[in-house]
């Protein structure tokens, strides 16, 4: 999604998701250093700095194994969890923010290019957003191959956004 200028964030894939909105059970305590949930949009995020993602719930307990080399014991009480937490979810499935929304948290914020030539529709924008990426070069070519425009000045091609991912 792509974040508003210098407050906003857009995500960088478009895919939606009828959700189940069945509250998901809070994170005990003792846990909170090695899983979060995004209430929001349920969404369970690996909080370690060098993650800083969503990981699916059913590859969570192997994430920590493999990721953080965490001890046994802990990954038993996140796999209680997570049997708990019902679902599943991958980026095919994720639900997103709308642009323009607020930073979720946790998740890392990079800076990135918003294609100013794809259309929007406002009425559906959650299934159609401009296009986003963190290289001007993807840009450039985005906008040659899909707007064909060539030779034309990069801020009238793209603007610069802050971006995250879920993933
Ligand atoms: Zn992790
Ligand atoms: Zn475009």
């Amino acid at each position: 999604m792509v974040l508003g200028p210098s407050t906003n964030i857009p995500l960088l894939d478009q895919h939606t998701l009828t959700m189940t909105h069945k509250q998901p059970p809070a994170i005990p305590k003792e846990l909170n250093h090695l899983i979060y949930l995004n209430v929001e949009h349920r969404v369970l995020i690996c909080p370690d700095d060098k993650c800083r993602k969503a990981v699916r719930p059913s590859a969570f307990v192997e994430h920590l194994r493999v990721q953080h080399k965490t001890p046994l014991s802990d990954r038993r009480r996140v796999q209680e969890y997570v049997g708990t937490f019902g679902g599943d979810c991958d980026y095919s499935t994720i639900e997103l923010p709308p642009d323009k929304s607020r930073p979720q948290p946790m998740i890392l914020i990079f800076d990135g290019f918003q294609c100013r030539l794809c259309p929007t529709r406002p009425s559906d924008a959650s299934t159609h957003r401009p296009s986003t990426s963190t290289s001007k070069k993807c840009m450039k070519v985005h906008g040659n191959k899909k707007h064909k425009r060539y030779r034309v000045l990069n801020n009238k091609l793209f603007k610069r956004v802050r971006l995250q991912s879920w993933f």
